[in-house]
């Protein structure tokens, strides 16, 4: 079931966003888009989600937070679960919360001391690749910001604190000893942390190839995994 929260109190915009949303006790879908669109001289099924996004927000009840046990934000048809799945990710309102916490303790100078330094030269080829795919997912350049295990949801769909634990393991992450359940990038050396430091990981030349193997198996099993 999808509950809505209306921005418009008009009919045609309640009509338009219940027809869009309506759906049955299977979990289909009622209204065909072919139908919306012809009906309301919408252009494409793109605008159409674009127009009643803007008239209704849409929670899928088949999807409970298990952090605060509210309803998923859903924004299209796609994003629904025809029957009660668990999630295993905070929903978007906690993420976008967590996000904000971390940027104002950053923000704030409150960056705690570095931890002991490593040689990330020492660092396997998967660990470093598994590095930059964080930073990349964390969208905080230089992983100054703690990351959290729900960064690598871009990167991988299933569990991915298996990622997070190797890189803990490797010691190239250690926990925030301010932020609980984020971690830091621990410094280099020599180069630190930081822009810099992740710059140099970059330039890695990448050629063990058994270690980007294994690390590709594991992607690959965690991806499965997500669909069971
Ligand atoms: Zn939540």
């Amino acid at each position: 079931m999808i509950q809505l929260t209306f921005h418009s109190a008009a009919q045609e915009d309640v009509e338009l966003a219940s027809r869009y949303w309506a759906m049955n006790a299977a979990g289909k879908f009622e209204n065909e888009i072919a139908d919306l669109l012809t009906r309301n001289h919408i252009a494409s099924k793109a605008l159409l989600e674009k127009r009643v996004r803007s008239l209704a927000d849409a929670y899928d009840t088949n999807q409970v937070c298990l952090q605060c046990g509210g309803y998923e934000k859903i924004r299209r048809r796609s994003d629904a679960q025809r029957a009660a799945a668990p999630m295993h990710r905070p929903c978007l309102a906690c993420m976008n919360r967590m996000k904000v916490k971390r940027s104002k303790t950053a923000s704030k100078g409150m960056l705690e001391q570095r931890p002991v330094s490593i040689r990330y030269d020492d660092l396997g080829d998967d660990t470093v690749m598994l590095l930059l795919a964080l930073e990349a997912s964390s969208g905080s350049p230089g992983l100054q910001i703690p990351c959290a295990v729900d960064d690598y949801r871009k990167l991988a769909p299933g569990p991915a604190s298996y990622f997070f634990n190797k890189l803990r393991q490797a010691n190239a992450i250690v926990e925030s000893s301010q932020t609980k359940g984020a971690f830091l990038l621990a410094p280099d050396i020599h180069l630190g942390a930081g822009t810099n430091a992740v710059n140099h990981l970059r330039g890695r030349e990448l050629n063990d190839s058994r270690a980007l193997y294994r690390l590709w198996l594991d992607l690959a099993t965690v991806d499965c995994m997500a669909y069971f």
